[in-house]
């Protein structure tokens, strides 16, 4: 023991001593190997009272204390238990916080006012107040568990959290926190699984316990035969955000896109008010003219875009149908998204770019990538500029592979047809390049406007 709380002395940091930590009392937090190390020491008391033959009986259980890391109860004859526990913390060096123990006196069930216990020297554990409770294991105590103040409480502190949380606005579905990242929620916990699970635990431990005390314990039947099968898992979870009207619509969405629509919310590491707000435009949660004269009925007196005044002012409307947004907004959009492209094909060609993909400002021409590039054809061909031209030799001169890349965001749930529009679209001028210059060109591109991406794009590129 010695030697390892010399070792524990000396704080080191790449090789370079920061500074000597001098540990007087106590146990270190965060250590698992502490709390094992402190039972040890303590083993030694538990026996100490077993064999003092200072117990009672009840239900056929014999018991004189409850320990469980450093929380002791001492029953019955609570002096002489007292005396021996002092002698024993003198024994291995180790205080008593006299001023957290308390005594309660029970007569026939009933709590009454007891004695204060005078220890040698001049230490005294006073009664606890009548009308106080004492904490056992975190639980609130009196004569038997404080059930309603323990409740109370514990109702209060959730309150508290959930406050909290619901003031982060504007709301999402709230089935979709406890939806996996990966599968498009936000990864949360659900308090309701972990206490079903701790309960499920719970009863098995107590199911396979000797101790004589747990197993009356254990009649008491915490789950019901059963109900482990039923436990609620992420399916579930995704289940019921899919199974909601209006929430759902991104949920099913998510069915039928690439399944790295959602791959922003494990990698992009977003402020968490930012990945909120995505996920509430997802939902359709933003509070819009629609929503508040349609549905919350928030007294809007009319549904109207507020930049338009022409269109129903929905999500939909907002992130990719409003003309006066056309071409101030959704353009620089469009932009970013495709120099975002063109930055990425640079660092694939080994062509000069910068450091961050937001701050690339495209060359019309560089060795094999086209940007924004106005086609000369032998034939006329109408759409022959399209954002990004990939053109990759695929060994020696020929074939080539040559890709169109326009790209187009959408409203997520108009994927399909859009990509189905750019296809046809450029068509004419697949061919001719074909044609002209020999190899296979392809025609992509299309994304969602929040981030759903066709099944059909890495295929592409
Ligand atoms: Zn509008």
């Amino acid at each position: 023991m010695q030697n390892g709380s010399k070792l524990l002395k000396k704080r080191k940091f790449n090789n370079n001593t920061l500074g000597a930590v001098n540990f007087r009392r106590g146990i270190f937090r965060g250590d698992s190997l502490s709390p094992m190390l402190f039972l040890i020491c303590l083993l030694p008391l538990t026996t100490l009272l077993k064999k003092s033959g200072l117990d009672f009986t009840i239900h056929n259980v014999t018991i004189s204390h409850l320990l469980c890391v450093d929380d002791l109860k001492l029953v019955k004859d609570i002096l002489a238990l007292t005396k021996i526990v002092k002698t024993f913390s003198n024994d291995i060096c180790m205080q008593i916080g006299l001023d957290k123990c308390a005594t309660v006196t029970i007569n026939r069930g009933q709590v009454v006012r007891g004695d204060s216990i005078k220890l040698p020297p001049d230490e005294v554990i006073d009664p606890l107040p009548l009308e106080e409770s004492y904490k056992h294991l975190g639980i609130l105590e009196h004569g038997s568990i404080n059930n309603i103040d323990v409740k109370k409480k514990a109702k209060m502190e959730f309150k508290k959290r959930l406050h909290q949380l619901l003031k982060s606005k504007p709301k999402a579905d709230v089935g979709r926190l406890n939806v996996l990242r990966r599968k498009g929620g936000r990864g949360l916990k659900s308090i309701e699984d972990l206490v079903f699970k701790e309960q499920c635990a719970l009863s098995e431990y107590l199911k396979h316990s000797t101790t004589p005390a747990l197993k009356l314990v254990s009649k008491e039947k915490f789950v019901e035969k059963g109900m482990r099968e039923n436990q609620t898992d992420h399916e579930d979870h995704f289940m019921k955000w899919k199974a909601k009207a209006l929430h759902g619509k991104w949920a099913k969405l998510l069915k039928i896109v690439d399944e790295d629509s959602s791959k922003w919310l494990r990698t992009a590491h977003l402020k968490p008010p930012t990945e909120a707000f995505i996920i509430a435009v997802q939902d359709q949660a933003l509070h819009t003219n629609w929503l508040g004269h349609y549905v919350l009925k928030t007294g809007e007196t009319t549904d109207k875009c507020r930049r338009c005044k022409k269109f129903a002012e929905t999500v939909m409307h907002i992130v990719s149908g409003c003309p006066m947004l056309a071409q101030g907004v959704y353009h620089e959009r469009h932009t970013q998204v495709a120099s975002a492209l063109h930055w990425d094909f640079c660092g694939q060609y080994q062509l000069p770019r910068g450091q961050h993909w937001w701050e690339h400002k495209p060359e019309p021409v560089t060795k094999n990538v086209l940007w924004d590039f106005t086609m000369r054809l032998d034939r006329l061909v109408e759409a022959r500029k399209p954002d990004i031209l990939l053109i990759q030799k695929v060994s020696g001169s020929n074939p080539q592979k040559i890709t169109i890349i326009d790209i187009a965001c959408p409203w997520d749930e108009t994927l399909a047809e859009k990509e189905e529009e750019k296809i046809s679209k450029y068509q004419p001028l697949r061919m001719e390049l074909e044609r002209a210059w020999g190899g296979k060109v392809k025609v992509p591109i299309v994304v969602g406007t929040l981030g759903a991406l066709p099944k059909t794009l890495k295929g592409y590129l």
